[in-house]
């Protein structure tokens, strides 16, 4: 298997990273996951413009020609690992300055960039075919989820507690007023008794999911009704439908069923 590390393409068992990288030791660092349909990562921009959003938010410094040049990064190693459908995970860590300390290392230190690609059903996947079970649990996780940081515990217990009750995912909400804020690795939207397609609005709460934005977007171009505002458990609970969207599972468009790939 082929992974590509601060710009050479080598065997995943030869990719060595310090064990002072601030990704390692403080989770110092941000990510993206992007869609692979047909060998094609899709939706490539958006994803490109949200990480660099990340970087700026944290002010990992990474030389734009290196941001750049990424897409080709990812082109070589879906083609070298011959993937068809699957995921990009794409990482960038503030890097590996010589001590553990708190304070962001001098600007000689070099971002640490690691990509690699993984086959996964998003077309066929089976559970959207059978529908999800969901847990809720509290939103325990910082104040800036609109910035894609690698710090995932509170998802990943999420997920392995709602594994442990026999479901699929878990959705977080804020204990304080009961608003659902998001699943542990999706956005979280319902659809009303009387039709209406109701997710959280943008802030600091949740992220800015790419494949949010496209449902929405399809949504307005098909004269749905559509509320960006907070909603509770209850509501969901009450909803005629719910669901979840992320990079890792597919749309089908309802009128002919063809796969919905978004842009290049
Ligand atoms: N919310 C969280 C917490 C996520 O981790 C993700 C994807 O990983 C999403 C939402 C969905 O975002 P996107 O549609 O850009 O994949």
């Amino acid at each position: 298997r082929i992974v590509y590390l601060n710009g050479e393409y080598m065997e995943a068992a030869d990719a060595k990273v310090s064990i002072f990288d601030r990704g390692f030791t403080f989770a110092d660092g941000v990510y993206e996951g992007i869609g692979i349909v047909d060998g094609v990562a899709f939706d490539a921009l958006n994803h490109m413009n949200r990480l660099k959003r990340s970087l700026k938010e944290l002010e990992i410094s990474l030389c734009d020609e290196e941001v750049e040049a990424l897409p080709e990064v990812w082109a070589n190693l879906i083609h070298r690992n011959d993937v068809e459908e699957g995921l990009v995970y794409l990482q960038v860590t503030r890097g590996a300055p010589s001590d553990r300390s708190y304070m962001f290392p001098s600007s000689n230190v070099r971002a640490t960039v690691v990509l690699f690609v993984q086959r996964m059903n998003l077309i066929n996947n089976p559970v959207a075919k059978r529908g999800q079970a969901v847990i809720t649990i509290p939103d325990n996780r910082w104040g800036r989820r609109d910035i894609k940081t690698i710090q995932l515990l509170t998802q990943s217990l999420g997920k392995n507690a709602a594994k442990a009750q026999g479901c699929d995912d878990a959705w977080l909400y804020n204990p304080s007023d009961d608003m659902v804020n998001e699943a542990c690795s999706a956005n979280a939207h319902i659809i009303t008794r009387e039709g209406a397609l109701v997710t959280r609005q943008l802030s600091t709460d949740i992220l800015h999911g790419i494949t949010r934005a496209y449902v929405l977007h399809l949504a307005n171009d098909h004269h749905l009704t559509v509320q960006e505002r907070s909603f509770t458990r209850q509501e969901a609970y009450d909803a005629k439908e719910a669901f979840v969207t992320s990079s890792s599972v597919c749309l089908r468009n309802p009128e002919n069923s063809e796969l919905i790939v978004l842009e290049g």
